[in-house]
């Protein structure tokens, strides 16, 4: 039976701020999705948070899910980060010159993960996979990229293509301003999709600098892929020349200190990151082996470059942030708290025979409004369900609960989740899921 919707929480003061941030920003808003377009009403201005709560601008508590789109593993005003950072505050911001704060993340990523031997630092996620098919393209004298449908890779313009229709397709622009010739470059195929990746080999052989996927797809649902199609990828790159890119923005340092490559027992050419990375500060960064990495500038001809890449805050912010991660309970104990509480509230769902999945890895869920027992395609996800994610997400935020305003976004559990939250959260949810069936 449904149950009663909750009255709304005041939006004023997000409101008023809202009105006044249209007036300096397209859509009010530094990032698009945060301008609440795909849920209802306006978005809420954040004034703070602590641990696994954010208070936005009327008072509203709320518990995140969100956290910032993934960085946040270990929570809102981390003790030790926030440490790191005064520490080094006072030090000055930035030189341009290196720092000794560089070598400390690189040796802490470097020496515990066997599948790069060298790094570069850049300043977010799109830098990194930017970078990444330029190496790519370098590396390989080709300039084709395979990148598929439904994966997000920042707002580069390779990269901001969508599927046309067929098997293999070249791609459609889906961002006015990205030229024609750009999109031309870049090929879009199915997810989970062994034919069309043959395919797409045959068709263009030896012109395909690169194929491009994400750690595990969770930009547009969280689309799990099979070992076997992850491993197909490996060796049918390998075969045909060209290099695998797994882009582990999401990720890296979130699977597993290893990210993807460990969980699928892979080694990818080339691996970016993002997010977590710089645990709330704009770090992100690409790492190779040896001698992929010898083609980046100084020493060889692929330039990249940054006036603020390797930021010394940012780094300080970092290492605190992996020295944590780095402990070997770390994962376990985060992976198996969002195991039970995924478990909970799917045998809530199968008691009430509801029509929605939750698809989950390590420590990222998603909720699908759909009876299909698997979705491994962007395709695969029905727009009406959308709908129902809209009501949803209006109940749990009226409940204090914050999901990312859009249904085809994850949501994050971090180490700040307390066994507290996520009894509170889960009761919310179970209220929130009434309300929408
Ligand atoms: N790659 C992936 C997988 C992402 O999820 C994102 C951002 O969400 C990016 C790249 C771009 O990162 P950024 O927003 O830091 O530029």
């Amino acid at each position: 039976m449904k149950s009663q919707k909750t009255a709304d929480i005041s939006r004023e003061k997000s409101g008023k701020l809202f009105e006044k941030a249209k007036t300096y920003f397209p859509g009010g808003v530094n990032s698009p999705v945060r301008a609440f377009k795909s849920v209802y009403g306006s978005p809420l201005f954040i004034e703070k948070g602590d641990k696994a709560h954010i208070w936005d601008a009327d008072g509203n508590e709320f518990i995140d899910f969100c956290c910032s789109w993934g960085p946040l593993i270990l929570g809102h005003n981390n003790t030790d980060i926030r440490e790191a950072v005064i520490a080094n505050i006072g030090n000055g911001l930035s030189f341009g010159a290196p720092t000794k704060l560089e070598n400390e993340l690189a040796d802490l990523i470097l020496y515990n993960n066997k599948y790069i031997d060298k790094i570069r630092f850049v300043s977010s996620g799109t830098e990194a996979v930017m970078s990444a098919i330029r190496l790519a393209r370098g590396y390989t004298k080709r300039d084709k990229i395979v990148k598929f449908e439904g994966c997000y890779h920042g707002h580069s313009d390779s990269l901001l293509v969508k599927a046309g229709s067929g098997l293999v397709t070249f791609g459609e622009t889906s961002s006015a301003g990205v030229p024609k010739s750009f999109a031309d470059e870049t090929l879009v195929i199915d997810l989970n999709d062994t034919e069309a990746l043959t395919a797409v080999f045959e068709q263009f052989k030896d012109q395909i600098a690169a194929v491009i996927i994400e750690g595990v797809p969770a930009n547009n649902g969280l689309l799990l892929q099979s070992k076997e199609y992850i491993h197909f990828l490996r060796a049918i790159t390998k075969e045909n020349g060209a290099l695998l890119i797994f882009d582990e923005v999401i990720t890296g340092f979130r699977l597993g200190f290893e990210g993807a490559a460990a969980y699928y027992d892979v080694q990818p050419d080339i691996i970016t990151y993002g997010k977590i990375i710089g645990g709330g500060m704009p770090v992100g960064a690409y790492g190779a082996s040896n001698e992929l990495m010898a083609c980046i500038s100084p020493d060889g001809a692929v330039y990249q470059a940054g006036t603020l890449s390797g930021n010394p805050i940012a780094m300080a912010a970092g290492i605190a942030t992996l020295t944590t991660l780095v402990q070997p309970a770390f994962y376990p104990t985060l992976n198996a708290t969002t195991a039970a509480f995924v478990a909970d509230l799917r045998a809530y769902i199968a008691t009430k025979n509801y029509p929605v999945k939750i698809f989950s890895v390590a420590s990222i869920f998603w909720f699908a409004f759909s009876e299909l027992e698997q979705i491994q395609k962007a395709n695969e996800i029905q727009a009406e369900s959308m709908e129902l994610y809209k009501v949803m997400h209006r109940e749990l935020l009226n409940r204090g609960i914050y999901f990312g305003p859009s249904g085809y976004e994850v949501g994050f559990i971090s180490a700040a989740h307390t066994t507290e939250d996520l009894e509170i959260a889960k009761k919310h949810i179970f209220a929130a899921l009434d309300l929408v069936f």
